[in-house]
């Protein structure tokens, strides 16, 4: 039955679904799932999601849907159903969801056009030389675009122009929306039909053509060579194969084509490169525990339970994580293996590869928008009736936004290094949590779930404590490497006895010593970016900071600036102190282009890579690094977190923490947890086969607890003491957490606002909210922020207590005070 009304989702935060007229033509083709282009507001136009088709009538008139996109839905409905869930978990809206799943590349792009209105009867005199520029050229052109406009005015600010010229009444603005993405497409070609199975004809044409023209010969030659008559390939050879073997038969081939003795057809194409499809693994033979471990996964599984796979580093997760996607490939089914570090994709690609062949389809947040779009189209197309394993994009390996692909049949979802704190996006909404929505996901396809780490966030091993995940551990390293033996070194003593080379304690320099001696190799870790923390006048104290950020500005050397870490303000570093004109600022403090800069004056003679934000901006800059050091082009790597994930580097026999303590004193309640897991990770890097790998933690708190469960690898420890305190002071997982950030431009009237709505909730929450207090840094770009947490029972209250904290924005933000006073909810905040 034709439906006359569509509910549509615009990706925009906005609380309802809009309704719009079916125009009678759309009515056959039309479908749930599928992008329209409709008007919202005075002119603007949006690409939209049919959510609902029906024939009620809306109580306001309906304006008609403009165009229909897509011939077939680009959505499933339980995409929708997903986006609905994540937007009332993390407390937003569906349209925001709907902006963060789909890639850019599928929203269309609405570009502005200005045309002249007719018979405007404008008089010349008014108009500024550039204005005039403008409209001539409309004249000539019935429309042009905003960039266009801005080229014939040979202005910069040409909406101000073109804003004047429509208070003018000369011209009108009007949208236009292009598709932006475009699939790659390369032509092909075969031979024609009649020649394929008549060899009498193909013979006397190819004689024709020897004497009449030789180069035509030798192009068909060249195809019939690739592509003997009668061969069943259909889509025929590539231009680039047949030209690149004869350069310069452009217009030879140009001319069979038209004489149809060649079929020319264009074919989309992949922008992804070609992998060599050969399996080189064909059998991974699992140690006796993995095989155990293995056994009680599927066990698991077999009741429906999701799993925490809590393996020491080196254990093999991976292998494991093997076994069980090629299980579910034989089951016909879709993989999930999210991960939380673009940095990661490249080894584990690689390792897959090996295994799978080419099968694995990545997805992330660096890659084009184009790439983007053709994983998603890729995954649309899956259909697991066609070939039953072994499909291409079986497997998908992404970062947390893998989540939104269209799957159809997810069978298993991994999340590798699920503690990891790069699974939750801070900004902006939707605030999820990508293996919290995957748990969620997961349920939807009826999928198994397999949460994977050698060191569980707290919230998960609380879980699998609980029974609400079933818990698997590998407590053994394959081939029975040894854990690394850690040393510890107390950097005041260190300094006391004049032990401190610039930052390097002697002990982690002879460490150092020994490893190059031996060829091995070296991996530094230091928790801040930059040359040095701060720059500080030795005389009167003034430090530099940032205009527009309540934090001190971080000094780069490669750049020779001051750079603010928040929002990116950088200036140059001034000769002498502004205020009292001390000659001489001092550098106080390290980071990572320090260590890499000290190393080099110690080491003069051995190659280093610094790998952090800033080293790794561009596209392929970790891949690069990594490789280098994997193929041990590089001797030390240096850097912030990322050098602690789950890379597996085999010549690794030092790694150097060297300075433990700004991680143990973060003022935070996960500091203690945060603190074990990266020092626990980056020290699973080091060690060999044939021998124990040396860990050295320079701190100036040598008996801290952290440190010595760090120590003793003792995450159960750490797991008992943590697990303690978040019970005593009713913190996750005793509770659910919502953070309330209110920002404004004035700190007074943020004062007023916090103080106005942390009255309200604790009406509404007695007892269960803290604040509004400032955070660490209480001023980012001119907004000053105040933040409010709220304290919540993990039961089936949440969701009612959710509605009453939404209801309780709403009547706040409604009141003409509070009109400049932005709010941000983060619910689970990290
Ligand atoms: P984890 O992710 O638990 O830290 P990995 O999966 O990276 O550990 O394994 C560590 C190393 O041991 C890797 O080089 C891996 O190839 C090797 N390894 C683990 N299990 C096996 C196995 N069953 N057969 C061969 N090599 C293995
Ligand atoms: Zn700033």
């Amino acid at each position: 039955m034709s439906m006359s009304y569509a509910d549509v989702l615009l990706p925009l935060p906005l609380p309802s679904l809009f309704t719009y007229k079916v125009p009678g033509d759309m009515s056959a083709s039309i479908r749930i799932g599928m992008r329209v282009v409709v008007q919202f507001g005075k002119k603007k136009l949006f690409t939209a999601l049919v959510r609902n088709l029906h024939n009620r009538p809306p109580r306001m008139a309906a304006k008609e849907l403009i165009s229909l996109v897509d011939q077939f839905p680009i959505i499933y409905p339980i995409q929708f159903a997903f986006w609905e869930w994540i937007a009332g978990y993390y407390m937003c809206h569906p349209g925001e969801v709907m902006n963060a799943a789909l890639p850019s590349a599928l929203k269309l792009n609405s570009e502005t056009k200005i045309s002249l209105i007719p018979d405007h009867g404008f008089n010349i005199s008014n108009f500024s030389e550039k204005e005039y520029r403008i409209v001539t050229a409309l004249e000539r052109q019935n429309e042009i675009n905003i960039g266009e406009a801005a080229r014939i005015a040979g202005s910069q600010n040409v909406v101000h122009l073109i804003n004047s010229l429509i208070e003018k009444g000369v011209v009108e603005a009007f949208e236009e929306v292009a598709e932006r993405y475009k699939p790659k497409t390369e032509k092909y070609y075969s031979l024609a039909d009649v020649y394929q199975h008549n060899e009498k004809a193909l013979g006397t044409m190819l004689d024709y053509l020897e004497k009449r023209a030789p180069r035509q010969n030798e192009v068909l030659q060249a195809l019939l060579y690739h592509l003997p008559p009668g061969s069943t390939q259909e889509i025929g050879i590539a231009r680039s194969i047949l030209l690149g073997e004869l350069p310069h038969a452009e217009s030879a081939l140009q001319a069979l084509v038209e004489k149809g003795m060649v079929i020319e057809n264009i074919q989309a194409v992949s922008r992804f490169e070609k992998h060599a499809a050969t399996r080189q693994v064909s059998e991974i033979t699992l140690a006796e525990y993995q095989q155990l471990a293995l056994e009680k996964i599927h066990e698991f599984f077999q009741n429906h339970v999701p799993v925490l796979l809590h393996g020491i580093t080196s254990s093999g997760k991976t292998e494991v994580y093997i076994k069980l996607i090629e299980a579910t490939l034989r089951q016909g089914k879709q993989v999930l293996y999210l991960l939380p570090e673009i940095a990661l994709t490249a080894q584990i690609i690689t390792r897959l590869r090996c295994y799978f062949g080419d099968v694995v389809g990545i997805y992330h947040s660096r890659q084009s928008d184009a790439e983007r779009a053709e994983v998603w189209n890729k995954v649309k197309s899956w259909d697991s009736k066609k070939e039953l394993d072994f499909h291409p994009s079986s497997i998908i390996l992404g970062a947390r936004s893998a989540i939104f692909l269209p799957y159809s049949n997810l069978g298993l979802i991994i999340v590798d290094e699920e503690h990891d704190s790069s699974y939750k996006q801070y900004e902006p909404n939707p605030r999820y949590h990508g293996r919290d929505a995957a748990l969620y996901l997961a349920t939807m396809h009826g999928a198994n779930l397999l949460l994977g780490s050698a060191t569980p966030a707290i919230e998960s091993y609380f879980n699998a404590r609980q029974g609400k995940y079933g818990l698997v551990e590998m407590n053994e390293r394959f081939g029975n490497i040894l854990l690394p033996n850690v040393q510890v070194v107390d950097v005041k003593e260190a300094t006391a006895q004049k032990q401190m080379k610039s930052i390097f304690s002697q002990t982690l320099l002879d460490a150092i010593d020994i490893a190059l001696t031996n060829h091995e190799q070296v991996i530094l870790f230091q928790n801040r970016r930059g040359f040095s923390l701060r720059i500080e006048c030795p005389r009167c104290h003034y430090i530099p900071g940032c205009q527009q950020c309540d934090v001190t500005l971080i000094y780069h050397k490669r750049e020779k600036h001051l750079r603010c870490h928040y929002c990116g303000f950088h200036q140059p570093v001034q000769p002498s102190c502004p205020l009292c004109n001390h000659p001489e600022l001092t550098l106080i403090g390290f980071g990572t282009e320090k260590v890499e800069e000290e190393l080099s004056l110690l080491y003069p003679e051995i190659r280093i890579a610094r790998m952090d934000l800033d080293t790794t901006r561009s596209k392929h800059a970790h891949h690069r690094i990594i490789s280098s050091f994997e193929e041990r082009r590089i001797d030390v790597l240096t850097g912030t977190q990322m050098v602690t994930k789950g890379l597996d580097f085999d010549n690794v026999s030092l790694v150097g923490i060297l300075n433990a303590d700004n991680m143990i004193t973060y003022p935070d309640f996960r500091s203690f947890e945060r603190s074990f897991q990266l020092m626990a990770q980056v020290s699973g890097r080091a060690g060999r086969k044939s021998k124990q790998g040396k860990v050295i933690i320079q701190t100036r708190h040598p008996s801290h607890p952290v440190v010595e469960q760090v120590i003793g690898n003792n995450y159960q420890g750490m797991y008992e003491s943590q697990i303690l305190e978040r019970q005593r002071f009713l913190y996750p997982p005793f509770v659910r957490l919502v953070k309330i950030s209110l920002k404004h431009k004035d700190p007074a009237m943020l004062d007023l606002a916090a103080a106005n709505f942390a009255g309200m909730l604790r009406k509404e929450f007695p007892g269960k909210v803290l604040g509004a207090e400032y955070p660490l840094v209480s001023r980012i770009r001119n907004y000053y922020i105040k933040e409010l947490l709220i304290k919540l029972a993990r039961d089936a209250t949440l969701p009612a207590a959710k509605q009453t904290i939404a209801r309780l924005i709403g009547i706040f933000l409604k009141n003409p005070q509070h009109k400049q006073v932005r709010i941000v909810v983060d619910v689970d905040p990290m």
